[in-house]
């Protein structure tokens, strides 16, 4: 952008030159340009189950009576599963534009143990329905690290919702937490530790592991119709950037997938505690 200002002289009456400022807006007008198009796919992904369940209703209501009632159930129970994937939708968006905005989170020591047994507890029954086995490796006596407790959660959900998914029955699924050296993205913290989420479903091409992390991106794959969002990756991506790190994957397609990251072990003396890292 070029901004053009005429010089005034003291009397500001005769002009004594032209100011010339340029400012460069690339990363503003590129800003503005992904915003747009998140409402865009915001409303697009908004429109088909909004327009599924007026049709549910208005065949409902002109020809109900012509209808069975296994036939009026069943609409029923569509019109319901299309509003629960509106409601996951609306929620996935509403975090996504929290962690997008300044808002500032709560760091403090967690014991990752704690989140990942919650989240494999949440998982169980659908992990048994559908014959999978769910494993937890976490090392004993595991050092606590800086983080949110509920966003960390949310990263495990995410991640341990999606290997059930992408999954076929007879699969395996784990979580691993141990210590280790840590990677060049905290090259001031001697130790971090490392989570991974491993799976032995379908696998993701190395084409598709390049658009994982963008919102709204899914694989065309007949594996899931509803479930859905495309956005639990981008949030997953962006929480663990709250945490000043960065979410990998590793993958092969029919044989599974791992993503993993890794976060800096809570140290008492660290400069960190009263430092970026802990915001209130
Ligand atoms: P979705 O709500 O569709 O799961 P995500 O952002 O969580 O959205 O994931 C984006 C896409 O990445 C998924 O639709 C799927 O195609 C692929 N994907 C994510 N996790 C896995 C996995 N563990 N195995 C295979 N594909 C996966």
């Amino acid at each position: 952008r070029v901004l053009l200002n005429t010089v005034l002289d003291q009397s500001r009456e005769n002009v004594k030159g032209i100011a010339i400022t340029v400012q460069d807006i690339t990363r503003e007008v590129e800003l503005n340009e992904a915003k747009s198009q998140f409402i865009s796919n915001v409303s697009h992904e908004l429109r088909t189950p909004l327009f599924n369940i007026k049709s549910f209703i208005e065949t409902l209501h002109e020809y109900g009576e012509d209808l069975s009632n296994d036939e009026k159930r069943e609409f029923l129970e569509t019109a319901n599963r299309e509003t629960d994937r509106l409601t996951r939708l609306v929620n996935d968006v509403l975090d996504l534009s929290r962690l997008e905005s300044n808002k500032r989170y709560h760091f403090e020591a967690i014991d990752l143990t704690q989140p990942i047994e919650q989240t494999l507890r949440t998982h169980q029954l659908n992990a048994r329905d559908k014959a999978i086995e769910l494993v937890q490796d976490v090392e004993l006596h595991l050092p606590t690290v800086l983080g949110n407790y509920d966003l960390l959660l949310q990263v495990l959900n995410n991640l341990l919702g999606n290997a059930l998914k992408f999954t076929q029955a007879g699969g395996r699924i784990a979580i691993r937490a141990y210590a280790m050296g840590c990677e060049p993205e905290h090259p001031h913290l001697a130790t971090c530790v490392r989570v991974e989420v491993s799976d032995t479903g379908i696998g993701i091409d190395a084409e598709d592991q390049a658009c994982i992390f963008d919102r709204f991106f899914r694989v065309e794959n007949r594996v899931h119709t509803l479930e859905g969002t495309g956005l639990g990756l981008s949030i997953v991506r962006n929480i663990i950037e709250k945490h000043h790190s960065r979410v990998h994957l590793v993958s092969e397609v029919g044989v599974g997938t791992t993503f993993w990251f890794d976060l800096p072990v809570f140290q008492k003396d660290t400069p960190l505690l009263d430092g970026a890292l802990n915001n209130g």
